[in-house]
């Protein structure tokens, strides 16, 4: 079938190209992003789970069946000059070597992560496994968050945020520092398995004399649109993309209910940006090229 639309309609379709489920730190399984998607009226998503392309392919099969376009995403946790950042990964070939090993590499790390901070509230007499934890992740890339339910489903905690609040915030006594990728090497990876390298929600970083360093390493975009960015900054990082000569793309962060209502719909990207996106790529947008 033809996946081409008249270009009138071009300007009515709007993209969400940053969303979670609950293969990381969301609740959204994949059938269940793709129906909100669809309620929300969007042409085309991106999945972009912390440190895996796990979901991806269950939602791109969800997405298929209620007509959105998918398009395969991971974010990055990354590290620039002692400093966390994200970098979001697009059209990413999930079966390059590369890849894999290097997500395989994250996910080990996060889950040792985990076993050390159990450890941590077991010597301060919180009873608490690892297994109990990796159950309530059931993904290969679990997170705080998944502590934070586990010790609330084990009636330690009243709600997550205490959870953090005692234990998990970073200097509290469970937190253990998270592995980070370096900023530069994440934007090759993403790179050298056919993906485009976009800075997640630079609004919430504090990082904004570092982008153009980023842009010579290869950064090909900026997430001007995003739920925490108001109006000013969401156009001030607009017009520091055109500047840069760099794509703009935006998305809402939405985890589900993980951070209270869900966010999906807070962000509508016009339909021109996955256009851009899709060429950077080397592909062709469109809903057909899921078939
Ligand atoms: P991690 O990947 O283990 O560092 O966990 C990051 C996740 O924990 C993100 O989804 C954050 O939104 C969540 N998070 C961070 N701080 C808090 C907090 N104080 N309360 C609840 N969730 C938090
Ligand atoms: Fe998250
Ligand atoms: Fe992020
Ligand atoms: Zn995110």
């Amino acid at each position: 079938m033809s996946g081409a639309k008249p270009m009138s309609r071009a300007g009515n379709r709007f993209a969400d190209l940053h969303l979670h489920t609950r293969f990381s730190d969301g609740t959204y399984t994949p059938e269940e992003l793709a129906g909100q998607a669809k309620l929300h009226g969007l042409a085309a998503v991106s999945l972009t789970d912390h440190d895996t392309i796990e979901g991806c392919a269950a939602t791109a099969a969800a997405c298929a069946a209620v007509g959105i376009e998918f398009i395969t995403g991971s974010e990055f946790t990354a590290e620039l000059d002692g400093n966390e950042l994200h970098i979001l990964g697009y059209y990413l070939d999930t079966t390059d070597a590369r890849l894999l090993s290097a997500m395989h590499q994250f996910q080990t790390v996060r889950q040792q992560r985990i076993q050390e901070m159990v450890s941590r509230l077991n010597s301060l007499g919180v009873d608490l496994t690892s297994e109990s934890v990796m159950a309530v992740a059931n993904c290969k890339s679990p997170g705080r968050p998944h502590i934070g339910r586990a010790l609330v489903q084990a009636g330690i905690c009243a709600t997550v945020d205490e959870a953090f609040e005692r234990f998990l915030k970073k200097h509290r006594p469970a937190w253990v520092p998270k592995f980070k990728i370096s900023a530069t090497d994440s934007i090759a990876l993403i790179h050298s398995s056919g993906g485009v390298a976009v800075m997640a929600h630079p609004g919430l970083n504090r990082m904004d004399e570092a982008i153009p360093e980023l842009v010579a390493a290869g950064l090909d975009g900026i997430e001007c649109y995003h739920t925490k960015h108001t109006p000013a900054v969401s156009e001030r990082y607009a017009a520091l993309a055109r500047r840069l000569g760099v794509l703009i793309t935006g998305g809402s962060d939405c985890h589900g209910y993980t951070k209270g209502t869900p966010l999906m719909g807070t962000v509508k990207l016009p339909y021109q940006y996955v256009t851009a996106l899709a060429a950077r790529a080397g592909r062709s947008a469109g809903w057909s090229e899921n078939h």
